[in-house]
């Protein structure tokens, strides 16, 4: 028996820092769920109640979407429940990805451009403001991507040198960098609260 209070939320697990989100979920009071193929969004006939797509390598999980049939049924997915993307995630789920163009999901009305702020050497750790309560949030970037163009509905919640960082439009939540790695668990929890309230509506 699953008590709504505990969401089953899923973590796209092709490729990338999935365990360490599956972590983060456990702490925040959710129960998580590899995600590998299609079915899985699934267990037992019933939907997952969300999905995070981890950060990784977007061109690796893209290519495995479409290999194994699973790219339409993902999209699918994201247009209808809460989803919580970052970094590689966040790319994959963008209207339009530049620097080089990829196929997208397009259920974020945002344009991503990829690794926008230099190579692997150059990822750090920054503490920016948030809307979100709690004062500045640690933000942890791995060749990030840098969001160009938000839409109209998109919400920025935090910003780095003036370019939105942490989004929210509708059931979708998107970061550009790595939540999981740090300890402060405030973008986890507002997600599963998110989810939480989606179940209840
Ligand atoms: N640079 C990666 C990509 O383009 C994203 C990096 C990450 O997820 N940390 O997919």
């Amino acid at each position: 028996m699953n008590d709504r209070s505990w969401p089953r939320i899923g973590v796209l697990a092709i490729q990338g820092d999935y365990a360490a989100h599956a972590d983060a979920l456990t702490e925040c009071g959710a129960i998580p769920s590899l995600v590998k193929i299609g079915e899985d969004l699934r267990p037992d006939g019933r939907s997952l109640d969300g999905l995070v797509l981890p950060g990784g390598e977007s061109t690796t999980m893209l290519k495995f979407l479409e290999k194994h049939q699973f790219f339409d049924v993902l999209k699918d997915y994201c247009e209808t429940h809460p989803v919580f993307a970052t970094c590689a995630g966040a790319i994959l789920i963008a209207r339009e990805v530049r620097h080089p163009a990829q196929r997208s999901l397009g259920v974020l009305d945002a344009v991503v451009e990829r690794n926008a702020y230099g190579r692997q050497i150059d990822s750090t750790i920054l503490q920016a403001e948030t809307s979100l309560p709690g004062g500045p949030l640690e933000m942890v970037f791995i060749r990030a991507p840098r969001i160009a163009e938000v839409g109209p509905g998109v919400e920025v919640l935090a910003r780095r040198e003036g370019s939105a960082v942490l989004v929210r439009q509708g059931k979708i939540l998107a970061a550009t960098f790595h939540p999981e790695l740090s300890v402060d668990r405030r973008v986890h929890k507002a997600f599963v609260k998110a989810v939480i309230e989606a179940i209840r509506k």
